[in-house]
């Protein structure tokens, strides 16, 4: 995979990441029913909710490091023992920063 390829892959991930984030962030601002069972059930949302949110925002602060790493031209390599990252493991999950020995 090329440069420009993985490039636009991470900015498109990003994208997706940056739009859902926004729309949680949206949800959470909406008016609360003051209803109690439905506050009750809408706190069980929040909690999926904000899951969600921090899986995304986690994700999107690798992207923009994996982006960082493309930049000046480190990227697939591996932060921990500096190795190439295997290409079966970029494909799934091309913001890695460890390869599959680092990792686990
Ligand atoms: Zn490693």
């Amino acid at each position: 995979m090329n440069t420009n390829q993985t490039r636009e892959i991470l900015l498109g991930k990003q994208k997706r990441l940056q739009r859902r984030v926004s729309m949680i962030d949206a949800d959470f601002a909406q008016e609360r029913d003051d209803d109690f069972e439905e506050l009750a059930v809408e706190s069980e949302n929040d909690e999926v909710l904000s899951a969600l949110q921090k899986e995304a925002v986690l994700e999107l602060e690798q992207i923009t490091k994996a982006l960082h790493l493309l930049d000046c031209g480190k990227y697939g390599k591996c932060l921990d023992c500096g190795k190439p990252i295997e290409p079966d493991r970029l494909r799934v999950l091309p913001y890695t920063t460890l390869c599959k020995r680092c990792a686990t």
